[in-house]
C-alpha cells in the first residue's frame, strides 16, 4: 500500500528517488504568474495524526529509505514547533536517513530567528529548494514573485549561516526578449553574491492556464526567447557568474532545450566551451516533443 497523495504532486528533480510527506498541501502563497503548479488547491496544513499515521506506516514498509522531501509547495510555512515535530519523528523512525528537504519560499525563511533556522537544521532539516526564478527586482515585479533581489540574497544567505544545503533555481527566458540582458545580470548578482550550493535553469513554460494571467501582470507585451535566446542567456549567465565557493551548477531539466552542467569557479570555461561548441551544432537540441516541466 503506497501513500495517498493528493494531486498534483511535485518535487524537484534531484527528489525523484526520495520518499514524499505531503505535510502541507498546496502554496500559502500561490500568485507567481508563471507558476500554476498549485492553483487547483487552496493551502492547508495536515494535521499531526495523518502525518504520523503515514509515517509510521512507511517507516515499517521502507525502513532503508535515504531521502525525504517534504511537500506541498512551501512547507517551511508550517510551525517551527510542528516542523520540528515531524523532523524529529521522522529520524526516529528512520535511521538510515540521510537527508531530509523542502521547498522554501524567502519569506519562510525571513520570518524564522537565525535560531528558529537552526534548531530546525540541529533537529535533522537539511535542505532546501528556493526559487529565485530571476535577480532582476523588474521582472520579480512583473511576474508577482513576492520578493525582491535583496530579500532572495537575505534569505539565501540566511538559511547558509544556520547550515542548510541550498539548491536556487532559475527560469530562463522569464524577462522574454525585452529584459533578457536585465534578467540574466540581476541573476547572475544574486548568484555572486550567495554562491548557493546548487543552481538549476529551467526554461519557461507556460501552462496554457496560466497564460493570460502572465501576460496581463507582465504588463507589456511579452516577446517568448528562442531556444537560441535561451542558450545566449545561458552563455551570458554563465559568463556573469563569478564565484569563489563551489556552485554546482545544472541546467538539465526537462524544460530546456540545451543541456549544460558543471561545477564554478573550475568548469566555467569547459562550460563556456560547450556552449560555443553547441551553437555550431544545433542538432543536439532536445526536440519540443521530447520537454516538459
Ligand atoms: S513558484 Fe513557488 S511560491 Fe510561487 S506560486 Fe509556485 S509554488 Fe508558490
Amino acid at each position: 500500500m503506497m501513500l495517498n497523495y493528493d494531486y498534483p504532486l511535485y518535487r524537484p528533480p534531484s527528489e525523484a528517488d526520495s520518499l514524499i510527506f505531503q505535510v502541507t498541501l498546496g502554496c500559502s502563497f500561490n500568485e507567481c504568474s508563471f507558476c500554476d503548479m498549485y492553483r487547483s488547491k487552496q493551502y492547508s496544513e495536515r494535521s499531526w495524526d495523518e502525518v504520523k499515521a503515514e509515517i509510521d506506516m512507511m517507516a515499517k514498509m521502507l525502513p532503508d529509505t535515504k531521502r525525504i522531501f517534504l511537500a506541498d509547495g512551501d512547507a517551511l510555512n508550517l510551525s517551527v514547533e510542528y516542523m520540528q515535530k515531524i523532523v524529529k519523528y521522522l529520524r526516529e523512525k528512520f535511521q538510515n536517513l540521510e537527508r531530509i528537504s523542502c521547498y522554501a519560499m524567502p519569506m519562510n525563511v525571513l520570518k524564522k530567528t537565525p535560531e528558529e533556522l537552526k534548531l530546525l537544521r540541529e533537529s535533522g532539516l537539511d535542505m532546501f529548494y528556493l526559487g529565485i526564478e530571476t535577480g532582476s527586482d523588474l521582472i520579480l515585479k512583473k511576474v508577482t514573485k513576492g520578493a525582491t533581489s535583496v530579500t532572495m540574497i537575505r534569505a539565501i544567505k540566511k538559511a547558509m549561516d544556520a547550515g542548510y544545503i541550498m539548491s536556487c533555481m532559475i527560469i530562463l527566458g522569464l524577462g522574454g526578449k525585452t529584459h533578457s540582458k536585465e534578467h540574466i545580470r540581476g541573476t547572475a548578482e544574486v548568484i555572486n553574491a550567495t554562491a548557493p550550493h546548487y543552481v538549476g535553469a529551467l526554461t519557461l513554460y507556460l501552462e496554457n492556464g496560466i497564460k493570460d494571467e502572465f501576460m496581463t501582470k507582465f504588463g507589456e507585451p511579452f516577446i517568448p526567447v528562442s531556444d537560441h535566446d535561451a542558450l545566449d542567456e545561458l552563455e551570458d549567465l554563465i559568463s556573469q557568474i563569478d564565484v569563489k565557493n563551489n556552485v554546482i551548477f545544472r541546467a538539465n531539466h526537462g524544460s530546456n532545450a540545451y543541456t549544460i552542467k558543471g561545477t564554478f569557479p573550475q568548469d566555467k570555461q569547459m562550460m563556456q566551451e560547450k556552449i560555443s561548441w553547441m551553437k555550431q551544432h544545433p542538432e543536439v537540441i532536445r526536440p519540443v516533443g521530447l520537454r516538459g516541466f
